[in-house]
């Protein structure tokens, strides 16, 4: 690690006010929490000119309920996320996907905001600078080749946020604000499928709201992930899964993905099983989907063919699970 170097640290207690300093000094980004952030400043992957601090604006921190549902401000923490009965009892995926980010310590300042925008990480990126440096960098940064696919010039760092995919399967969307204003998208939306350039959002943005919506709400969902120490890892692979089921046959199913792909993703084609009963062979074309769709690439010191089968089979587990419990 590198000793911290020297930036300007702004403090603002406003969106709209936060935006603007982002947006009019260079070189600025944003820090939350600052778990994730902090780390990459002093390995020299990040090196902000001045850190906007959103742990003093208002909006940001509070969680709100109307009819149309619940609105988790992006500055809310893990920790504050996780031990709400609201979400526990109607959005449980995201309840526990906040609980299995890190350990304790990372969930009492890590944010939702920080979470959902988290930079994709590989073995050969999140490293320290004389680390990366005596490796001739690589394309992600400073460098001219992949040393996970040498030959192509895509990146394949994994994103490996565990919320994104307990949101996605809610249907969740987000509040973006920039200068030109504020949007509500689909939360799908803000990724795309480049381990160098994963947040498909404008320069400057700011994530402000998690929308989590009523008609989503109570149906059974769950989160689990695999990773090597239980006590404090990122995910190897995760998955969240959500089932609305009627006489015994599914209604929908939804499954998305995390940490096996450059993006946090919902599982494709998988309106065929509606009408379906959940048996075996069910259960193992499931797991055979979600298999398919996993892309992991060797970007941690675990092997890909393992994550993507056990992707596989957390998915097929939870599936079960949430069938024969509802
Ligand atoms: C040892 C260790 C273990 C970890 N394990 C996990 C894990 O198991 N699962 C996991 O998901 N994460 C893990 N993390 C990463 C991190 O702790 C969490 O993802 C945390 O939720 C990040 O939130 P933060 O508020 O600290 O983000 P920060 O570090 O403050 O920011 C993270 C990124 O998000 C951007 N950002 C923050 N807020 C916003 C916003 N509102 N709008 C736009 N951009 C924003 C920042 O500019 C930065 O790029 C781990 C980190 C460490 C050091
Ligand atoms: S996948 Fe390749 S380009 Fe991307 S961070 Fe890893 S080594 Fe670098």
């Amino acid at each position: 690690m590198e000793l911290m170097p020297e930036f300007d640290l702004h403090r603002p207690t406003a969106v709209e006010e936060a935006v603007k300093l982002c947006n009019e000094t260079d070189g600025a980004l944003y820090v939350a929490g600052g778990t994730d952030m902090i780390v990459n400043v002093r390995r020299g992957i990040e090196q902000p000119t001045a850190l906007i601090d959103l742990s003093a604006v208002e909006e940001l921190q509070q969680i709100t309920e109307d009819a149309d549902g619940l609105h988790i401000g992006a500055a809310v923490t893990l920790e504050t996320v996780s031990n709400d009965v609201r979400v526990q009892k109607d959005f449980t995926a995201v309840a526990e996907a906040a609980a299995a980010v890190a350990g304790p310590t990372h969930q009492s300042y890590g944010t939702v905001g920080g979470n959902l925008c988290l930079d994709t990480r590989c073995l050969f990126y999140n490293q320290s600078e004389w680390w990366r440096k005596s490796n001739d960098y690589c394309l992600k940064k400073n460098g001219t080749i992949c040393h996970v696919a040498p030959g192509g010039k895509r990146c394949f760092a994994a994103f490996s946020g565990d919320v994104a995919p307990a949101a996605l399967i809610h249907n969740a969307e987000v509040d973006l604000v920039g200068p030109n204003g504020r949007r509500r998208v689909p939360l799908t939306d803000i990724y795309r499928n480049d381990g160098m350039n994963h947040l498909a959002i404008e320069p400057g943005e700011l994530l402000a709201v998690l929308h989590l919506p009523k008609s989503e709400a109570g149906q059974p969902s769950t989160y689990e992930k695999a990773r090597v120490r239980g006590s404090i890892d990122f995910p190897l692979a995760g998955a969240a899964v959500w089932i609305k089921q009627s006489s015994g046959k599914i209604d929908e199913l939804r499954i998305a993905l995390t940490a096996v792909n450059p993006y946090p993703h919902l599982i494709k084609g998988l309106e065929k099983f509606t009408g379906a009963v959940l048996d075996d062979a069910v259960l193992d074309e499931i797991a055979e989907i979600v298999q398919s769709q996993a892309k992991p690439m060797k970007t941690t010191t675990v092997k890909p063919w393992y994550r993507r089968r056990v992707v596989g089979s957390i998915a097929r587990r939870l599936t079960k699970r949430l069938s024969e419990a509802s």
